[in-house]
Formats: structure tokens, sequence, C-alpha cells
């Protein structure tokens, strides 16, 4: 339909970090209290936890898989998407996100160096840094040969992120993205892809709808990961069946398999009737072939859109 129509004059395809890129499967590789703060390995990870409780997101899921005790039950807890938890416990204000979300809280970061290139889950409490938490994700098993196919059919890749921007480049370097946006809120994303149009032409999102369903409804095509959420997969015009990245190059390939056949067939039916039209004019035209142009070039057609469904994706 419409989308495929539009996916065959993509020229660049824009994708979400976590979850799409990546497999979300976040793992706490290290737990470091600040220096000079008075927290233990073990409740600076059960604070964590209590900041993380009531959240989904995959981040979060991490923090509680590593806990090794039960965590308090916040007095409070507020989910700010794209930077983290602002919560309340025991009567304190605890922050459990990235810089961001602490340098709004004018927390001082200025001695904090952390662990560059890996992403951070920052702790603070009462305005006080109190240390972080290192978490990884590992890129999907297919990324790099998608992003090579993508290249190959001349496509640009750009990756969006709300991650930090070491832990973007790192990914970006990797597996040879072409452009990259970090530490966007889910707002800019849109922001982000809107100026990615306008340089390199239509563009198709795709994302896991975790903070981007805004951004895959404003795309010009927009897809979801089939492992996506439910908010990707109504707001998206393509949802995959699985959460291969392949499936980017293939659906592409496809689109634009499906246009070469269709006009073939244009061609081929024009021409058969033009030709039948001519012989008729000169008086050489039978019945036959008359019916032969027209339900016969049909009939043709068709079989000839048939291909369509073996184009081959590799
Ligand atoms: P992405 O853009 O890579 O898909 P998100 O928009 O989901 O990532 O989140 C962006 C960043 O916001 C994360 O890398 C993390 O630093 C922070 N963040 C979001 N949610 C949480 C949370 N529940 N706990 C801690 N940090 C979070
Ligand atoms: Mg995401």
């Amino acid at each position: 339909g419409a989308s495929l129509e539009a996916l065959k004059d993509v020229k660049a395809v824009v994708m979400d970090k976590t979850g799409t890129i990546t497999r979300g499967n976040f793992v706490v590789q290290r737990v470091c209290p600040a220096e000079g703060a008075d927290i233990d390995e073990n409740e600076l990870l059960w604070l964590a936890a209590a900041c993380e409780g009531a959240s989904t997101h995959p981040i979060a899921k991490s923090i509680l898989a590593a806990r090794q005790t039960d965590y308090p039950a916040a007095d409070s807890i507020r989910e700010q998407a794209g930077e983290g938890v602002e919560a309340v416990i025991g009567g304190k204000t605890v922050l459990c996100g990235n810089r961001k979300l602490l340098e709004r809280h004018g927390i001082d970061l200025a001695g904090f160096t952390g662990t560059p290139g890996s992403t951070e889950v920052l702790l603070a409490r009462d305005g006080q840094l109190l240390g972080h938490i290192v978490i990884a994700d590992t890129v999907k098993a297919d990324a790099k040969q998608a992003m090579d196919r993508m290249q190959a059919q001349g496509l640009t890749t750009a990756m969006l992120t709300g991650d930090a921007q070491e832990t973007a480049d790192a990914v970006a370097h990797e597996l040879g993205i072409h452009e990259v946006r970090a530490r966007l809120l889910p707002e800019d994303k849109l922001t982000a892809l809107t100026e990615l149009r306008e340089k390199h032409g239509a563009v198709m999102f795709v994302g896991d709808g975790i903070n981007d369903a805004p951004v895959l409804a404003g795309a010009d095509v927009g897809a979801a990961m089939g492992s996506g959420a439910d908010a990707a997969i109504e707001a998206a015009d393509v949802v995959f069946m699985n959460a291969d990245l392949s499936s980017i190059p293939a659906s592409v390939q496809i689109a634009r398999g499906a246009r070469r056949i269709s006009h073939q067939n244009i061609a081929f039916a024009l021409g058969v009737k033009l030709l039948v039209m001519v012989l008729g004019l000169a008086g050489i035209a039978s019945m036959w072939l008359a019916v032969f142009a027209d339900s016969g070039v049909a009939m043709l057609c068709v079989l000839n859109s048939i291909r369509m469904l073996y184009i081959k994706t590799e």
C-alpha cells in the first residue's frame, strides 16, 4: 500500500539505539560509590532499586535483577522519560538517572569522571552525588551486516539516543553509522528526525516504542521492531515480525523490487496495446489478438507481479 510506495523512496534510515540497534538487555557490570560518599555498593544498589521499582525501562529491569536484598518502598516516584527517576525515600530526594537528570537538579558533577563509553546510572541524595552504576548493553548480532547492506543500498544511516554522547559514539563507530544524535529527550527525537529529513530526503525511522512513539508517527515511514512496545506497533506503518536489523534493508529491497515490477507491467501493457492498435489501423489485427492485448496482457501482468513474493532478500 502507501507505505510500500513511500519506502522505495527512502534516502535515510534513522534508528533508535536502545532496543533497536542494541538488544536492550542491560546487565549491571559495576557499582561504584563516589569518593567520600558515606555509602557502600550494596546500599547504592538498594537505593537504585527503590527508585526503579515501578519502571519498565530495560535499565530499571537490570538494576532490579542485580539487587541482592529487598529494597525500601519509596514515598513517591516520578519517572522522567529519557532521563531517569526522581524519588523521595525516607523523606529524602533521590535521583537515579543520567547526567542530564542530575545536572538539571543542579548537582555538581565537576569532579565526576564516571566510566565513559558505557551506560551509567548516577545516584544522588539530597543534592549530593552518591556514586554510579555501570551497565552494559550489547549490539545485535546482525547489526554490522545490516548497516553494511544499507550502505550498499545507498542509504544514509543515523542513530538517535537519549544515552550519553560517548556511549553513542562508541556504538556508531563500531557499526559505521553515518550520523549520531545523543542525549535526546523523547521530544527532541522528533526535531532531530526533521533535521535529518531536511538534510537527506525521505526518512524511515525504526524504533521499539520505548520513548520513541512520536518519532515513529512523524517519519515518512515508521517501522516498529516486532519485539517492540504496543505503542510502537500502533504508531508504525511497518511492523517487522522479528527483532533483526536485517529486516530494514530487506524491506527496502522489497519496496524497490516491487516498483521495478510495476514499471515493467505498465511498459509491457501499454506497449502491446499500442502495437495491436497500430496493427488494427493497418487492418491486420484479428479479434483474438485484441482479446489478448486486453485480457491476456492483464493476466501476464498479474503473473509478473507474483514475482514480488520471490524477491531475494539474502
Ligand atoms: P534510547 O534513546 O537509547 O532508546 P531512552 O530514551 O529509553 O534510550 O533513555 C535515554 C536515557 O535516559 C538512558 O540511556 C538513561 O540514561 C536514561 N533513563 C531513561 N529511563 C531511565 C530509568 N528508568 N532509570 C535510569 N535511567 C534512565
Ligand atoms: Mg528506546
